[in-house]
């Protein structure tokens, strides 16, 4: 049986695609308050604001495309059961070819109804104000906003606590519950982070470097090993 592989990913494996960060210099928490575009409260008080911060992400998710490090991660599908988590809401790892994804934060490709949850793909780059789910409530990006529960983590930990590596690659893990996945490591994971800013963990091998240019050299170690 194919050894299981999990990796965890942040806004940092996507910055070499061309979408901005959170937290670093000239991220997007520089430029916009989360209170005023990430959070219910925001999309009840104004939601075109919100719609308009979204459709802004979809259009450049549009002209991004996966880098190495997101190319690189799918060929460890080859020799191992890869599961990949993600914190983010675009769909490079989709595109990169990976099959086993896990957004924990949602997609910036779909919407949901705000009258019963129900999932729409989001099919040109817009959503606005006056858009509809067949019942007839406004639709809203299918994301988990600030405050809102993350219906995937529980899942996420089960892939967690059943891999035999954990790779973490471009998270501040500063938001949660997602930067707690970590916890629910064994003593017997090896863990890895990749980040050029990293978090100092115990018992994590750190590289801080940027994940174009670590990424396909750990993938190619791990496809060469003889684990
Ligand atoms: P964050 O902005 O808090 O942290 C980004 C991390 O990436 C930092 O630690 C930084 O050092 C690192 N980084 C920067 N450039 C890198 C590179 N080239 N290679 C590797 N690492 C690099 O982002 P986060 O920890 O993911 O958490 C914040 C939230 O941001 C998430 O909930 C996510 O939904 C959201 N977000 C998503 C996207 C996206 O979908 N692409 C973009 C921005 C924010």
């Amino acid at each position: 049986m194919f050894k299981k592989i999990v990796v965890f990913t942040g806004a940092g494996i996507s910055a070499e695609s061309g979408l901005g960060t959170f937290r670093d210099v000239g991220g997007l928490w520089k430029k916009y308050n989360i209170e005023d575009v990430a959070t219910p409260e925001a999309f009840n008080k104004n939601p075109s604001l919100v719609l308009d911060f979204y459709n802004q992400r979809r259009k450049q998710l549009l002209k991004s495309k996966p880098n190495v490090a997101h190319l690189s991660l799918a060929k460890l599908q080859k020799k191992f059961n890869l599961v990949v988590i993600t914190q983010n809401i675009d769909n490079l790892h989709e595109r990169s070819g990976v099959k086993n994804i896990i957004h924990l934060h949602g997609k910036l490709t779909e919407s949901r109804s705000t009258l019963d949850n129900k999932i729409y793909p989001i099919n040109n780059s817009e959503l606005n104000l006056g858009d509809l789910c067949s019942k007839g409530g406004q639709l809203r990006p299918n994301v988990v906003w600030f405050g809102e529960d993350v219906p995937n983590m529980n899942n996420a930990i089960d892939e967690v606590k059943s891999a035999s590596i954990f790779i973490i690659i471009g998270t501040s893990l500063n938001v949660y519950p997602a930067a707690n996945l970590i916890n629910y490591c064994l003593k017997s994971q090896r863990i890895i982070l990749i980040d050029p800013n990293p978090t100092r963990i115990n018992g994590v091998e750190i590289f801080a470097k940027k994940a174009t240019e670590f990424v396909p050299k750990l993938v190619d170690d791990l496809l060469s090993s003889n684990n």
